[in-house]
């Protein structure tokens, strides 16, 4: 990676609890900076529909609504960051880093590839919105995990307790800002973007 990468490429990570909007967002956003997009959920889905060892390996975690484990996770990024480091102007994270463990771990791969994170955007949604709208996407996505609401209620404690510390990790780094997740999708992406600006 040449030298000047450091400071031509964008590097976010777009954080919030499930359902909060961050793959609508993420969608919008890689279109609009040109982002290789990596939403390490979508990747494990991708590995359970087609059945690989690695897929074999989150599922029962996934089915619970519980974390698969950081090394697992943390090699599954690391390939892919390597796959197109070289070639992407800049990687939006979705879904990671979901520990503080795993927010090192990018950091450290970051490093190995000559890059940075520029900055955290963390999406503000209140709890029972949130449930609102993962039962409404449990009706097309489906996700088993979308349909439970045992499940559900899961995903929303692991995110309280593991999750959160993540966001404490940024804002030591001074790369924390957050967006109120809820209004129109273009009113919350306008929002995103003016944060993603100002990390540049
Ligand atoms: P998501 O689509 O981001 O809600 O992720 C769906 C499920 O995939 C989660 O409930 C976890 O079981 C697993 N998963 C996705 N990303 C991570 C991560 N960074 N660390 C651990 N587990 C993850």
């Amino acid at each position: 990676m040449p030298e000047k990468a450091l400071n031509i490429m964008l590097n976010i990570v777009l954080f919030g609890p499930p359902g909060a909007g961050k793959g609508t967002q993420s969608q919008k956003l890689i279109e609009k900076y040109q982002l290789k997009h990596i939403s390490t959920g979508d990747i494990f889905r991708k590995h359970l529909s087609e059945g690989t060892e690695l897929g074999k390996k989150a599922r029962g975690y996934m089915d619970n609504g519980n974390l698969v484990p950081d090394e697992v996770v943390i090699g599954m990024v690391g390939e892919t960051i390597k796959e197109s480091s070289t070639t992407a102007k800049g990687f939006i994270f979705d879904g990671f880093p979901r520990t503080v463990a795993q927010a090192e771990a990018l950091d450290e791969l970051m490093e190995k590839f000559n890059m940075k994170i520029d900055g955290m955007v963390a999406l503000e949604v209140p709890e029972e919105e949130l449930k609102t709208r993962i039962r409404e996407r449990g009706k097309t996505s489906g996700r088993a995990d979308d349909q439970d609401e045992e499940k559900i209620n899961n995903r929303i404690s692991v995110y309280k307790n593991e999750t959160l510390p993540v966001a404490e990790y940024y804002t030591k780094q001074g790369k924390f800002a957050k967006v109120d997740g809820v209004g129109s999708i273009e009113e919350i992406f306008g929002e995103i973007c003016r944060k993603i600006d100002n990390f540049k």
